[in-house]
């Protein structure tokens, strides 16, 4: 998509701190850390939102989260712990209709989330 912010980082138009990338996935740091680990994982595809998958993507998303996992390890947050959450549309909180998994880490997480 020639409009959308994390394509352009896919495909190299805008810099990002990246941290893992194979062929299907890539992560990067999020811009606006909310915690003192904060990644975003997202699928090289675009996917505009979670409502928009379709059984093609479930081996994707596996890998999102794969991913993330190793991310988690390889910045030190594995042991102590992390969050991974998806926002899905206006209400859930989602401004950026590429599909991203934030990987948050580093802090003691709340719960109910705001
Ligand atoms: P969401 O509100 O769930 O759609 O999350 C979008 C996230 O993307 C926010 O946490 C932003 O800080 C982050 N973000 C937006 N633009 C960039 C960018 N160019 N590089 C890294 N993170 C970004």
């Amino acid at each position: 998509m020639s409009d959308c912010i994390f394509c352009k980082i896919v495909n190299g138009d805008i810099p990002a701190d990246k941290v893992y990338e194979d062929e299907d996935v890539l992560a990067f740091r999020d811009l606006g850390p909310q915690a003192p680990v904060h990644v975003l994982v997202i699928p090289k595809a675009h996917i505009a939102t979670l409502n928009d998958l379709g059984t093609a993507d479930a081996a994707v998303m596996g890998k999102l989260y794969l991913a993330a996992g190793k991310v988690a390890t390889e910045l030190g947050i594995a042991e102590s712990g992390y969050r991974t959450v998806m926002n899905c549309n206006a209400q859930g909180g989602q401004t950026v209709f590429h599909i991203h998994l934030h990987l948050l880490g580093g802090r003691q997480m709340t719960w109910p989330p705001g």
